[in-house]
């Protein structure tokens, strides 16, 4: 067995996790811009842990709570203006996927003082200051990835900053996200599950991801009953949150592949969230496959007797009242065809018409299928 694993993001887990470690604050600077959403850190305890730890070891905080869903460059530049003018030496993001990745983006430009929203994408091997990623949702796995995902207003599209920025701590606790309402748990859920799936049916899997792969499933696989009923106890939380974590690992070494590819148009031009957008393309994604070894070893793992059981369950948990013409269709075909990167993760050849067939097949209503 041969395989190569770098996870430099030092993972603190378990509840009160951040109250057990406040020390860990005294050593990484003295002065942090906190960057979130509008108002989920306030409400779920996360801010309140971080400003407790903060002023134990009298750390000076600003915080900069602007950030959107699928933050935007704009709203990345105006957050590091805010670090650069009270001199920010590291950076905590509190929140979803997007306040991660926008404390990323957000310590990059501040330590590079001179890069725009412009010239960001153009630069290669920069470096941020250190960033704390304290997930409050469970789904993306941020928390121990190098990506950013951020929007590009200019190009039109959601992509991946293309720097290397793994937080230098992490900390999580799955309480932060037992107030979060059925559909958002669901859909990053799913976002959870479609990084498991895309890391184990990927190019770049190796024995040592597989096996991640298939635990993290299992994990993920002990919360599915709770989410199917909308129902979630202490544990079920404890379970997204580990998979999801777990998740990031995978796909910080092997990438997403086709439906996060196909997923950004769906967010970009409709407005469907992350996790949902790749999932509501999953049962034609998981029908596209020609190798069904791997397809059916999830299957089983997750204790379904078919693929089409499996299928029945997807559908349950990415409900979308969503229908996209045959134009768009073919629009966001042509941007997945291009993404070069997304494809070459995908380990089998795949056509433009078999891409083309998984949005017209999921999404496209009244159309005329040739
Ligand atoms: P999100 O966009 O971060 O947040 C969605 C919504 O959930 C926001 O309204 C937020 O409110 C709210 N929220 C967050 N935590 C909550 C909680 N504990 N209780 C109640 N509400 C809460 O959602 P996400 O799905 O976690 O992140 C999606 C982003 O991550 C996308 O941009 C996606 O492309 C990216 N992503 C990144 C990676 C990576 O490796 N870097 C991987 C996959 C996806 P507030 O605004 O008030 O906080
Ligand atoms: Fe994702």
């Amino acid at each position: 067995m041969k395989f190569n694993l770098k996870v430099p993001t030092e993972v603190l887990f378990g509840e009160n996790i951040i109250k057990d470690n406040c020390n860990k604050f005294n050593k990484i600077g003295d002065r942090a811009l906190i960057v979130m959403g509008g108002k989920s850190a306030k409400l779920n305890g996360a801010l309140s842990d971080i400003l407790t730890a903060l002023d134990s070891c009298d750390k000076e905080y600003y915080i900069f709570d602007k950030v959107e869903e699928n933050p935007s460059l704009e709203t990345i530049e105006a957050g590091s203006k805010l670090g650069k003018a009270i001199k920010a030496d590291f950076v905590i993001g509190i929140g979803g996927g997007s306040p991660l990745d926008a404390a990323k983006a957000i310590s990059l430009m501040i330590n590079n003082p001179k890069l725009t929203k412009e010239s960001i994408f153009s630069q290669k091997g920069l470096e941020g200051i250190p960033v704390i990623a304290v997930p409050t949702t469970a789904g993306t796995g941020s928390e121990v990835t190098q990506y950013a995902i951020v929007t590009d207003h200019i190009g039109k599209v959601k992509r991946n900053l293309g720097q290397t920025i793994y937080p230098k701590m992490a900390f999580i606790d799955s309480r932060y996200t037992e107030k979060l309402n059925i559909p958002m748990t669901r859909n990053t859920a799913m976002d959870a599950f479609s990084h498991i799936v895309e890391g184990y049916l990927n190019s770049n899997a190796t024995e040592y991801t597989d096996k991640l792969s298939q635990e993290a499933l299992k994990v993920w696989g002990e919360a599915l009953d709770g989410l199917l009923k909308g129902s979630l106890t202490k544990e079920d939380r404890n379970n997204l949150m580990m998979s999801s974590t777990l998740a990031g690992v995978i796909i910080s070494k092997n990438g997403t592949s086709i439906p996060h590819g196909m997923g950004y148009a769906l967010t970009y031009h409709k407005g469907v969230p992350h996790g949902l957008a790749n999932c509501c393309l999953y049962n034609e994604y998981l029908d596209s496959f020609k190798n069904k070894k791997k397809v059916n070893n999830i299957v089983n793992i997750l204790g379904f007797s078919s693929l089409k059981d499996l299928k029945k369950v997807i559908s349950k948990l990415s409900q979308i009242n969503l229908s996209i013409t045959e134009e768009e269709a073919k629009k966001y075909t042509d941007d997945i065809w291009n993404n070069k990167e997304k494809l070459k993760n995908h380990p089998e050849d795949i056509s433009y018409d078999e891409l083309y067939n998984i949005y017209y097949k999921s999404l496209v209503k009244n159309g005329n299928m040739q």
